[in-house]
């Protein structure tokens, strides 16, 4: 029955994974396991949000953490984050011992992609998830820090509205914000002390994982339940020249410079755990055919297995190739035609995985963003635009369905988009109190 009553609070709050792609957190809690793994690595490079949380939060984070534990029957709950987060570990400590809680932390070295789910899994079950698989399939279920804030508010009574994010990178002073869900990210960008103006080329993410908001998009980008950070980078850096290659000139670049070194794939995380993913043989692949010709090879299938960290191209290639982009490129097409490869279990880790961990310093330092790495937002800024613009669709699954129109008063916390019957999805909820003056992909509410 309790357990029941937390995957109702979750249902009706509208939370779903705060840091990936947002897989409704009710179905991803509905079951049993035996570990619950809260994700605190937060490997991103230049991301302070769930730091922040860790460190200003404990005590409602190991709250929720017990009673997802408990929903879920969990026989370990554990917080994996790194060594080298002090204050983080000093405050979940003390929460810890103020609460006599079971809940107990895993220390992780410095290492990119501690956070990589099947890497986190991995290093604190001893574990293998399956090429292809979901940690369940090994018995763990994982949150991250800002989805599992979401969840003691939850059980407060208190839907998913506002968003813990960092403002970063070439910005007058970096910031760890707390705003409303569709706040756009110039105005986030201001409060950083950054010109939205100037040319730069931004990120929502972090450095390795995150996506491009374009040129045209910056206008239109607004802080989703997804959002956990906003990088700011110069228009001329190597982010925004790798960006701008076209898909034809990233082929042709692999047709004509891969050597075949390999260290794309010696230095692959999922291939240092065992899963048959290389990604210089989807390379040569590609350098000798076309996508069309090779659907079923295996090599290029597995690029399915691929997590888009990054290491290949930000780190590892020599030659400024893109593996990671090709991946891309290939899941894309195997996905729009429906086909789906199977994989064998993962065998035994790579016995060097140890001796390959890319540090995060080195990590960002190639990645052509060390010069930021130093920066350190201070305290909480807390904003509240004048107006939001909610989208429908922040969440894997259907898109949400208004159940309010122009004109409508709402308060923060009312119902604005509902999950379909039955749907994979999550419900929305007003993040500003106002007027709602549109209804449409997005639903606009001014503030009055
Ligand atoms: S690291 Fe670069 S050059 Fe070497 S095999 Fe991979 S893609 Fe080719
Ligand atoms: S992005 Fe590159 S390094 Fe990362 S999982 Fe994919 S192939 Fe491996």
């Amino acid at each position: 029955m309790e357990e029941k009553m937390l995957t109702e609070q979750i249902r009706r709050a509208g939370i779903v994974g705060c840091g990936g792609a947002g897989f409704p957190t009710h179905k991803k809690i509905c079951g049993r396991a035996e570990d619950f793994i809260v994700n605190g690595a937060e490997c991103e490079p230049l991301l302070r949000t769930d730091r922040y949380i860790m460190a200003h939060c404990a005590d409602r984070l190991i709250a929720a953490v017990e009673a997802i534990g408990d929903c879920l029957e969990a026989a370990r709950l554990t917080i994996a984050l790194k060594a080298e987060y002090v204050p983080q570990v000093q405050a979940l400590e003390e929460a810890i011992a103020r609460k006599n809680s079971r809940v107990r932390l895993h220390l992780l070295a410095g290492f990119y992609p501690a956070g990589d789910e099947h890497v986190l899994v991995h290093e604190v079950t001893g574990r293998t998830v399956p090429p292809g698989g979901l940690p369940l399939a090994v018995g763990a279920v994982v949150d991250n820090v800002a989805t599992v804030l979401a969840v003691y508010d939850a059980m407060e009574g208190k839907p998913l509205t506002h968003k813990y994010l960092t403002v970063t990178g070439a910005v007058e002073h970096p910031v760890v914000m707390r705003v409303p869900v569709g706040t756009a990210f110039t105005e986030c960008i201001r409060q950083a002390g950054g010109d939205p103006q100037r040319p730069a080329f931004v990120v929502a993410g972090g450095p390795m994982m995150g996506k491009s908001v374009g040129k045209q998009g910056l206008e239109k980008a607004v802080v989703t339940k997804t959002t956990s950070g906003i990088l700011v980078l110069p228009a001329d850096g190597p982010h925004a020249i790798r960006e701008e290659l076209s898909v034809e000139k990233i082929l042709n670049r692999a047709r004509s410079s891969c050597i075949q070194c390999s260290y794309c794939t010696q230095l692959c995380p999922r291939f240092l755990l065992g899963h048959p993913l290389q990604p210089h043989r989807i390379m040569r692949r590609m350098a000798m055919a076309s996508l069309e010709e090779l659907p079923d090879d295996k090599d290029i299938l597995a690029a399915q297995l691929c997590c888009e960290c990054g290491v290949c191209e930000l780190y590892a290639c020599p030659m400024g190739l893109s593996p990671r982009r090709i991946n891309v490129l290939v899941k894309g097409e195997l996905a729009r035609r429906g086909i789906r490869g199977t994989f064998d279990l993962a065998e035994e880790e790579h016995p060097d995985r140890e001796l390959r961990k890319v540090p995060v310093h080195r990590a960002a330092a190639r990645a052509g963003v060390g010069a930021f790495m130093s920066l350190e937002p201070e305290g909480l800024v807390t904003y509240t635009p004048k107006q939001v613009e909610i989208p429908l669709k922040m969440h894997i699954g259907a898109p949400a369905q208004p159940v309010v129109a122009p004109g409508d008063r709402v308060e923060e916390g009312t119902l604005i988009a509902r999950c379909p019957e039955n749907a994979l999805g999550a419900h929305i909820h007003a993040s500003l109190s106002g007027i709602v003056t549109a209804v449409g992909e997005r639903i606009v509410i001014e503030s009055r």
